[in-house]
Formats: structure tokens, sequence, C-alpha cells
């Protein structure tokens, strides 16, 4: 299928935005799927209440039909339609964070919803994305959008449409182009359907944000231990990975340089992961620095495009630096970790 492409311009209101996100709407009412920016990464939306429309994202991403979507809306109203009810630490949650990168697990209403969507599941995960460009396409379509990550399942999530195209064009029939996301990792996913709030996934509101808000919240022991089934189905999978095998390093930046070189005499490509303030140290064949370290919410904005950038170029084995898992660091981790498998020298 050809793939439209709309570059638009953040200005919503400008005329030629306007008229190219109405044309993105159009498609998503028409039960087609499309690509547009959120302040987290790149979603692939479609109409939530057609199996057609749903069946054609997990398709064009070859993702496994056990893990839902998460539902996106434009307006606080269209809830009400979607959920069973709303618990009082939601309702807090919302006025806190919404729009924001914040998932919200609810007790869906039956018969609304695509049942593949949610996956067969009694709830239903929710958010209000904080782009300009992700609100005015939901809003124009009148519909409740379903929009996991543009990605091929598997890979790193896209944080440029250009992540996009690389990975699904010809099997989407549009993009919009809004420039680079902002947060860079995906929303922290919560349930609060218990009397305290647990993270499901962490992400781009933080463990500390949220306590702030609603006192102490639990974080699913699945989360650190792999040996436990995960309350997010979708936590379960491998996700994140560049081709080469990453491994991420507990130690000092002169222990990464020793495995460089012991990967160089094998005759190996080496490429490492990195922050700015470490890029001049290493000789490798490929350096990325991702942000700084000194900040790690820029660490988050350019993990994806880091992961991703190895893939071009050719690297046999990648070494990557590790971060404190306070703030964003949790997610950043999170990430890393699936995308290593797990495996870190020490
Ligand atoms: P993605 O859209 O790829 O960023 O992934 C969405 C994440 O939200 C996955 O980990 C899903 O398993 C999770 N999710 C979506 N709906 C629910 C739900 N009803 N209960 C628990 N987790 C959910
Ligand atoms: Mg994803």
């Amino acid at each position: 299928m050809k793939t439209n492409y709309w570059s638009v311009d953040k200005n919503v209101d400008k005329e030629e935005s306007y008229s190219q996100i109405q044309q993105a709407a159009d498609l998503l009412r028409k039960n087609e799927v499309v690509a547009f920016p959120t302040e987290t990464v790149y979603g692939l939306g479609g109409n939530a209440k057609e199996d057609s429309a749903i069946s054609k994202i997990f398709a064009a991403k070859g993702r496994p039909s056990d893990n839902p979507l998460i539902i996106h809306i434009a307006k606080r109203e269209q809830l009400d339609e979607l959920v069973e009810k709303v618990p009082a630490t939601a309702e807090k949650l919302m006025d806190a964070f919404w729009p924001g990168p914040l998932t919200i697990i609810f007790e869906k209403k039956n018969g609304v919803l695509s049942e593949l969507a949610t996956a067969g599941l009694s709830t239903v995960g929710i958010r209000m994305p904080n782009h300009p460009v992700a609100l005015q396409i939901i809003e124009q379509s009148s519909l409740p959008i379903a929009a996991p990550s543009a990605n091929r399942s598997g890979k790193p999530s896209p944080t440029k449409a250009i992540h996009v195209k690389e990975d699904l064009d010809t099997y989407i029939a549009g993009i919009v182009d809004g420039g680079s996301t902002g947060v860079g990792v995906e929303s922290t996913v919560v349930d609060c359907t218990d009397e305290k709030v647990m993270i499901l996934r962490p992400g781009g509101i933080t463990k500390e944000q949220l306590e702030s808000v609603v006192g102490e919240v639990k974080v699913d022991q699945a989360l650190t231990d792999t040996e436990i089934k995960p309350k997010s189905p979708g936590m379960k999978y491998t996700h994140y990975a560049p081709n080469a095998p990453l491994f991420l390093v507990d130690g000092s930046k002169e222990k990464i340089q020793l495995l460089i070189e012991e990967e160089k005499q094998k005759g190996h490509r080496v490429g490492v992961l990195t922050t700015k303030e470490n890029k001049a140290f290493y000789r490798a064949d490929f350096v990325y620095a991702c942000g700084k370290r000194l900040d790690l919410s820029t660490v988050a904005a350019e993990l994806y495009d880091g992961l991703r950038s190895f893939d071009h170029q050719q690297v046999d084995i990648i070494f990557g630096e590790m971060f404190p898992t306070e703030g964003v660091g949790q997610a950043v981790m999170n990430r890393l970790m699936k995308a290593a498998s797990h495996q870190v020298i020490k």
C-alpha cells in the first residue's frame, strides 16, 4: 500500500497543518491506521471501536495478540463512554498529569471497545497525550484511538518519523511527521483499581511525581524479578533490541575500554552507548552519546534513536553504561535491561 506522508507544524492552528491533520483523521474514520507524534514516542493509531482497524495495527507491527493497546483520548468527557467507574485516586492522577505520559488502567464498559484492542481483558488502559498534533488528530476523528508505539514489535520505539518509515513504510495508510518527540520513553502505566496505586510499567511520569499526588505507590515486583509474571501483559516480551547483542557494564569506563579492546582483538566491530560526558574517552568503532548523564531526561529523550543508530553501523557487539534508577532513570534502565536481554557484566 502507498503510505501517505504529511509533514505538519506543531502549531496545528495553521491552515495547512489543519487540513493535513484532517486527512489523517479521515483515514482513521475509514478504519485505516496512521502514525502520529505524541510527547512520548510516535503512535500507530486506529479506531479503538473497530476490530478491522485494530487488526491492521497488530498486523503492521507483528504484535502478539495477547498484548492490549493503550486507548488515547483528547477530552476528559470521552472517558465516561469507555469505563465503568473512575476511582478517586484516578481522578487525582488525571487532574495532576493529563494531558501527559500517564496511562491509567480502568474497569472497562463492555461492548464499546474492540475486544481485540483490550486483548479480551475486563480492564482498559487509557491516556490523554500532551502533544498538539496527537490531540488534534484524535479530536477531529471523534473517536477513541488505540495507539501502540509505531514500530515493528521488538524494535526500539520510534522517536522520529524516519524511524516509523524504516519499520512500517507500505504497511500503513499514513505517517504524520511532527518532528522529534519530547519525553522519548513511553507512558507510565498505573493500576488504580486497588486501594494503592501500582506502577505496571515505568515511564515518563516518575514514581516520585506520582507519590507527590497520591502518597505511597507500589511497583509491580515483576519489574525487578524476571521469575514473576508481570501484571501488564506486554512487559513479558523482549523489546527495544538493536540487531547486535548489547551488554550493560556495571563498572568504570576503564573497564568498558578493556572490554572493547578484547573484542577488537577478536576482529569485531564494537559499539558503545555512553553520554556526552564520557564520549571522548572511548576508542571504539562507533560511540553514541545519549544525552547527558547529569540530566537523565536527556538520556530518555535520545535513548531509542541511540539504540537504532547501532543498526546502521554494522557493529558486532555493543557495550552500554548503566544509569541510576531515580526519577526517569527507572524507565531508562527498564528499557535498557530489556534491550540487553538482562545481560549485565559486573
Ligand atoms: P505499548 O503501547 O507498546 O507502549 O504498550 C502498552 C503497554 O500497556 C503494554 O505493556 C500493555 O501490556 C499495557 N496495557 C495495556 N492495557 C492494559 C491493561 N488493561 N492491563 C494491564 N496492562 C495493559
Ligand atoms: Mg511499544
